[in-house]
């Protein structure tokens, strides 16, 4: 075990970063606890606040926050949320003026793919779309044994191509890539291979309608295994 003190934010009890106090005041940042990034990494903060100053960025950090802010609503009764993420996602392309916008999408959300393209072109935008499919390469392409396959040995069965995925939306130039329900670890290729700007719409969880929070929100009950000690 690493006996040296790094980051735990989700430990953290004085959440000094994100204050309740009034617009001119100055955060308590001597209160935050010594596991705190913002004291065990100063020179990091520095570095990375930094990158906001390149003007791209800071223009498209700026309209990020002004889209995160557009998400809510002040009412009598407090303040509400209003805008669900499918179309969060449609209003920060047009702030920053996309056009053409890429969905990776998994075979098992063909449909929601389809679904989510329609709506993306009815609000103006060309859409890409690739499948992880695509390629039709046999896992043993990469290593899988037959009896690995989910279909079992008996069976065609393509691998997923995430790295494809990711070429194909780069080449096309697309303005924004859009993750739709890539597994675990396909995702991850997916992200590492993408240089184009990319957010994720939906991740996959095949018992929770790929929303895996609801494990956590479960983890007390159902799901409690999730929270049993690995053995050592
Ligand atoms: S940044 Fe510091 S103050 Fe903020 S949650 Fe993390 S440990 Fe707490």
């Amino acid at each position: 075990m690493d006996q040296r003190l790094y980051p735990t934010c989700d430990k953290c009890g004085n959440r000094v970063c994100f204050p309740l106090i009034g617009a001119e005041e100055k955060p308590p940042i001597e209160e935050a606890p010594p596991f705190c990034p913002m004291k065990l990494h100063a020179d990091v903060l520095e570095r990375a606040l930094s990158e906001y100053d390149k003007e791209d960025i800071r223009e498209f950090a700026r309209l990020a926050s002004i889209q995160e802010a557009e998400c809510y609503e002040q009412t009598p009764y407090g303040l509400r949320t209003k805008i669900p993420r499918v179309e969060e996602t449609i209003q920060f392309a047009q702030k920053n003026g996309y056009r053409r916008l890429g969905i990776a999408f998994c075979v098992g959300l063909a449909n929601e793919a389809r679904t989510l393209s329609l709506i993306l072109e009815r609000k103006g935008f060309e859409v890409v779309s690739v499948c992880c499919k695509v390629g039709a390469i046999p896992k043993e392409r990469i290593g899988l044994k037959p009896e690995e396959k989910i279909m079992g040995p008996q069976m065609y069965e393509s691998m997923c191509s995430p790295i494809t995925q990711a070429e194909i939306l780069n080449e096309e130039r697309v303005d924004l890539a859009i993750l739709l329900g890539l597994c675990v670890g396909h995702d991850t290729l997916f992200i590492k291979y993408c240089r184009v700007p990319m957010t994720v719409i939906g991740v996959k969880d095949r018992v929770f309608g790929h929303n895996p929070l609801a494990a956590l929100y479960l983890s007390t009950s159902y799901y409690s295994r999730l929270r049993t000690r690995a053995k050592e």
